[in-house]
C-alpha cells in the first residue's frame, strides 16, 4: 500500500511554477495577479483565502485580497467583478464560497469573465471542460489528477466510483475521468443512489466526496482498490491544541490496508487544490486557454 503524499506533489509543482514566474519576470514580464473577493467574515473561508495568500507569494505571483462586508449588497459585488473584468492589471480572480444568504452564487459565478475565472466553476468553463476544450478545471478535481499523473496510476479501463455530485467537486471529477487519456468507466453516485455499498466495493478507483466523516468502511472497498479521500470534516478533539481535528470520508485505519494507493486526511488532495488554483493564474497570465 502507497500513501499518496499531496504535499510532497504540491510541493514539487509549486517549485515548477515558481521557476516559471521566475523566467517571465526576468524575460521583463509582469508576475501573474490573482485576487481574491472575500466576503463576510466566516472563519474557515478567511483561513482559506489566507492559505491562498500564502501560496501566491511562495511562487511569486501578486495577489491581492478584497475584503467586503457581510452586509455588500449583490449589486455592489457585481460591480467590483465588473471592475475586476476589465482591469488590465488583474489575470485572475475568485470570489471564496459560500457567499451571505442575500446574495445569489449562481448570479456572481456568470458575471466573472470565463477569462479570468480561475476557479473555473463559469458554466463557459464548464462546458468547454466537457466538451474536452481547453478550460480552468476545477481546482480540486484537477488536483486529484495531478496526483494520479504523479504516481503513474493506471486509469484506462478502470472502473471508477465517485461518491458526491457537486458541481464543483464530484460532478466534474466524473467528467475528467471519463475523458480521453484518462479513460476510466465511471460510475457517479450521490444520495439518492441504491446499493451504494455494492457500488462502490465493485470500484477499481474510488474518489470519496460527500463530506461524511468516516462514511466509507473497509467492506464496501476492493482489495488493491485506489482510493482518493476528498471529504474534510472538522470534529472536536481534546488531543489536540487547536481543539479540533480533521476526518476525511473515508475510515482511513481499516481501509488503507486493503488499498493499493490512498490520500490522507490530511496531506492528501487538500494541498493539491491551492497549487491548482496557481497554475490557472498562470495560465491565465500566459493566456493558455484563451489566446487575445
Ligand atoms: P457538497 O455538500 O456540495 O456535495 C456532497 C455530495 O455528496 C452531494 O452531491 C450529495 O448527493 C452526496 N452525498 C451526501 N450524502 C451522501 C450519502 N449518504 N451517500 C452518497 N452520496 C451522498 O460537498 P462538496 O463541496 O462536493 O464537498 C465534499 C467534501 O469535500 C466536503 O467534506 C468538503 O469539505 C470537501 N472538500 C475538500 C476539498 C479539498 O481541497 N480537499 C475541496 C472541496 C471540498
Amino acid at each position: 500500500m502507497t500513501i499518496i503524499d499531496g504535499k510532497e506533489v504540491a510541493a514539487a509543482m509549486k517549485s515548477s511554477i515558481a521557476d516559471e514566474v521566475a523566467r517571465m519576470v526576468a524575460d521583463g514580464d509582469k508576475a501573474p495577479h490573482l485576487v481574491a473577493i472575500l466576503v463576510g467574515d466566516d472563519g474557515a473561508s478567511q483561513t482559506y483565502v489566507g492559505h491562498k495568500e500564502k501560496c501566491c507569494n511562495e511562487v511569486g505571483f501578486r495577489s491581492t485580497v478584497v475584503r467586503l462586508p457581510g452586509e455588500t449588497s449583490e449589486a455592489e459585488l457585481l460591480d467590483r467583478i465588473a471592475a475586476l473584468n476589465t482591469d488590465p492589471d488583474v489575470d485572475g480572480f475568485i470570489v471564496q464560497l459560500p457567499l451571505p444568504g442575500h446574495i445569489s452564487e449562481q448570479k456572481v459565478i456568470e458575471a466573472i469573465d470565463p477569462r479570468k475565472d480561475v476557479d473555473g466553476f463559469h458554466p463557459v468553463n464548464t462546458g468547454r471542460m466537457i466538451s474536452g476544450l481547453p478550460s480552468y478545471l476545477p481546482a480540486t478535481p484537477d488536483g486529484i489528477l495531478s496526483l494520479l499523473r504523479y504516481y503513474g496510476i493506471e486509469t484506462a479501463g478502470k472502473h471508477c466510483v465517485v461518491i458526491g455530485r457537486s458541481n464543483i467537486v464530484g460532478r466534474p471529477m466524473a467528467n475528467l475521468l471519463s475523458q480521453k487519456g484518462w479513460d476510466c468507466t465511471v460510475t457517479l453516485c450521490h444520495s439518492r443512489t441504491a446499493n451504494l455499498k455494492e457500488v462502490v466495493a465493485s470500484a477499481d478507483i474510488v474518489v470519496a466526496a460527500l463530506g461524511k466523516a468516516e462514511f466509507v468502511t473497509a467492506d464496501m472497498v476492493k482489495e488493491g482498490a485506489v482510493v482518493i479521500d476528498v471529504g474534510i470534516t472538522r470534529i472536536p478533539s481534546d488531543k489536540t491544541k487547536s481543539g479540533w481535528k480533521l476526518l476525511g470520508d473515508v475510515k482511513y485505519d481499516e481501509v488503507a490496508p486493503r488499498c493499493s494507493y490512498i490520500t490522507p486526511v490530511p496531506g492528501g488532495v487538500g494541498p493539491m487544490t491551492i497549487v491548482s488554483l496557481m497554475r490557472n493564474t498562470l495560465k491565465a497570465a500566459k493566456g493558455e486557454i484563451y489566446p487575445e
